[in-house]
């Protein structure tokens, strides 16, 4: 039985997070001892053979117009059926927004157990069972499941990725979608910004310590030169500063970055629920009794205006000689 992992695209691209997917299911079949077979859906640009970089061999490509525009209720049908085919009883997916929307709707429509927010690949396949981050990031627990058919999602940035040289055999597939709830896209908001918040390595975040929206250009100068998306607090986005796809925390996104930088932030745990996975948190703030401190893995007691121009600069000098 093998393991299937959905490839998300968009408009005809791959999502980087796909990739952390393919090698998250690649690793998952060869602990279970069978092969990984992702799956593509929609009409694509990119070439579906350099999934093969992350360890899975064969994709199969459903092409059609129904995956133009996301539909959860379409992509976990075709999952079911692409898994019907396959033999498939394992899925990955990759937590993203669409994923998460995916994985329970899947999980429903095929009777399996569905592990969410898993952090790590499966430490035993017999059962399976799979590292997940509980209540906000505040704990880690094994979760098994005995269930024939099962899900993993995984927090995305969990595992990382690495390339090989393979290239995977893609093959076109056909499937069979039922009768699903009917959603229609009336208008697109296309999130701005050259980086995606959900898919960024690097993150700059700034709080009301930031005093007003015309001072963001600072920020949004220090992520450029870390290749790094912006993000904010929930007032500043409440208060119509930056917008709400920015929002991090407990009821905005909670995202998992390689570097989390926070500029004017307190640190309130309904913040820090969403960016305490972070895995190196720098925090500037000019109260050196911001609760932020605790969490910090590196801290800058001064005022932002200050220490935010002066480090944009040593980074950018740093970067020109080096
Ligand atoms: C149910 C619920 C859910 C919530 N969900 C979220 C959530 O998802 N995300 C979220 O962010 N919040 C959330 N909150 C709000 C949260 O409790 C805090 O109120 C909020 O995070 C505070 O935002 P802040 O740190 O930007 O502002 P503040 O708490 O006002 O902190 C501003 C910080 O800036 C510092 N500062 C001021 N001037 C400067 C300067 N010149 N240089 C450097 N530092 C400076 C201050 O010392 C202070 O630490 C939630 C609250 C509730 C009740």
């Amino acid at each position: 039985m093998s393991v299937l992992v959905y490839i998300e695209s968009w408009e005809g691209k791959f999502k980087k997070n796909s990739f952390e997917a393919a090698q998250y299911a690649a690793k998952t079949a060869a602990a279970i001892g069978t092969e990984a077979i992702g799956v593509t859906l929609g009409d694509l640009q990119d070439d579906a053979s350099v999934i093969g970089k992350y360890g899975v061999k064969k994709v199969i490509s459903v092409k059609g117009s129904e995956f133009k525009s996301f539909d959860n209720y379409k992509v976990a049908e075709a999952l079911k059926s692409v898994a019907e085919q396959q033999g498939s009883d394992t899925i990955i997916i990759s937590g993203t927004w669409n994923g998460k929307a995916v994985a329970p709707v899947l999980a429903v429509a095929m009777d399996a157990g569905l592990i969410t927010n898993a952090v790590e690949v499966p430490s035993s396949t017999s059962p399976l069972t799979v590292k997940r981050s509980v209540f906000s990031s505040k704990g880690l627990v094994e979760y098994s499941t005995e269930t024939p058919k099962r899900i993993i999602a995984f927090i995305p940035n969990s595992i990382g990725v690495s390339e090989g040289e393979s290239q995977a055999e893609v093959a076109e597939g056909s499937v069979s979608i039922g009768d699903v709830p009917a959603m229609e896209v009336t208008e697109t908001d296309r999130v701005k910004g050259k980086i995606l918040l959900p898919e960024a390595e690097r993150v700059v975040s700034g709080g009301r310590g930031m005093k007003g929206p015309d001072n963001w250009g600072m920020l949004e100068e220090l992520a450029d030169v870390l290749d790094a998306a912006t993000a904010c607090s929930k007032p500043v986005s409440d208060m119509g500063w930056r917008p709400h796809t920015e929002h991090v925390g407990q009821t905005g996104i909670a995202i998992n970055p390689n570097l989390y930088v926070a500029v004017g932030i307190s640190g309130a745990i309904q913040h820090l629920a969403g960016v305490s996975s972070s895995k190196t948190i720098v925090v500037i703030n000019n109260d050196a009794e911001a609760p932020f401190f605790k969490a910090a893995d590196y801290g800058v007691v001064g005022d932002a205006f200050e220490v935010v121009p002066k480090l944009t600069e040593a980074l950018r000098n740093f970067k020109e000689n080096n």
